[in-house]
């Protein structure tokens, strides 16, 4: 459980740390939480030449107010999404799935930007934020660029960071009013990830569905949008009856893993019944 040897250096600013990963080359890593890639190094699954340790970046780690979004800075820590007032306001369903991760421990350490570049698709915080339709804003050689978050997770573990890329925050469209949310998460201790989970939001106007979104954690090798649940809820009634009619509809274009917390099967009925208890949480 020792890392291979590898040269460390510190990012003193956000432009230093795409700098260093120019000098680096391929080989090198950012490091921000360390609570993905540590265990990684350690298990020799990854062997980086070079870390570049962006966890002093302060100016990354805040969550404001910007118009119609609120932002999340990269750095910024589970917990702060968690209790942060903000964005319990605006957009609930992100501090929920932040609160989900892991236990207090992981949670103080584990950052937003790590959990979206780790590309994980058994990770909670990046079904919410493609539930959502949230926008990464990511730091090259280039310059700035954004990247939809339904264009971010490319295959198991990859996502569209190139080698010398940073992703600097996240846009987190507000809400609009009286969009209900939820976000169940199946796992058999506290600590553990999802088996499986379900993020969903629902616009309601006048007691019939206007807008669904649902995100299924952990049922292929990327984050999900389930577009069979969507469309079967378009313009139905907000009702149980929908709802479980239109979670019928989950295991559609999925491609769950079987491993030993769970079989394909099993987390293939699993997604329905989650999926109708996000729907009917989000209306409650
Ligand atoms: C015991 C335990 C339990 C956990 N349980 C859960 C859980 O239930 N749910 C869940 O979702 N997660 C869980 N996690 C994962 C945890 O949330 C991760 O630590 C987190 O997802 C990664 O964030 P980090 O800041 O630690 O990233 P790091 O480990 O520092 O980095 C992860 C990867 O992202 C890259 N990276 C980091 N920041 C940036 C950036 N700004 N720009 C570009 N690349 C970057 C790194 O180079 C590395 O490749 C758990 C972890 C542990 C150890």
């Amino acid at each position: 459980m020792i890392p291979a040897a590898f040269d460390y250096e510190v990012a003193e600013s956000t432009d230093h740390a795409v700098q260093l990963l120019g000098e680096h080359g391929d080989d090198a890593k950012l490091l921000a939480g360390g609570h993905s890639l540590l265990p990684l190094m350690k298990l020799r699954l990854a062997r980086p030449s070079v870390l570049i340790d962006i966890g002093g970046l302060s100016d990354l780690a805040y969550i404001k107010d910007a118009g119609d979004h609120v932002e999340i800075g990269a750095l910024t820590r589970m917990c702060d999404i968690a209790a942060s007032d903000l964005l319990r306001r605006h957009c609930g369903l992100i501090a929920e799935a932040a609160g989900q991760v892991g236990d207090p421990q992981v949670r103080h350490r584990a950052t937003i930007g790590g959990s979206l570049a780790h590309g994980d698709p058994a990770s909670d915080p990046p079904v919410a934020l493609l539930t959502v339709d949230a926008e990464l804003v990511v730091r090259g050689p280039g310059g700035e660029r954004t990247v939809p978050a339904s264009g971010f997770f490319t295959n198991f573990f990859e996502t569209a960071l190139g080698p010398q890329d940073l992703l600097t925050s996240v846009r987190v469209p507000k809400l609009a009013a009286g969009t209900g949310w939820s976000y169940q998460k199946f796992h058999r201790r506290a600590i553990d990830w999802a088996i499986v989970g379900v993020a969903a939001l629902v616009e309601r106007d006048d007691g019939t569905v206007k807008r669904a979104a649902v995100g299924l954690t952990n049922m292929a090798t990327t984050p999900l949008r389930s577009a069979g649940v969507e469309s079967a809820l378009a313009g139905r009634p907000a009702s149980a009856e929908a709802f479980a009619e239109a979670a019928a509809h989950a295991p559609e274009g999925t491609n769950p893993p079987s491993d030993t917390n769970a079989s394909a099967e099993y987390r293939t009925a699993l997604s329905s019944i989650l999926v109708r208890r996000a729907l009917e949480a989000a209306v409650a």
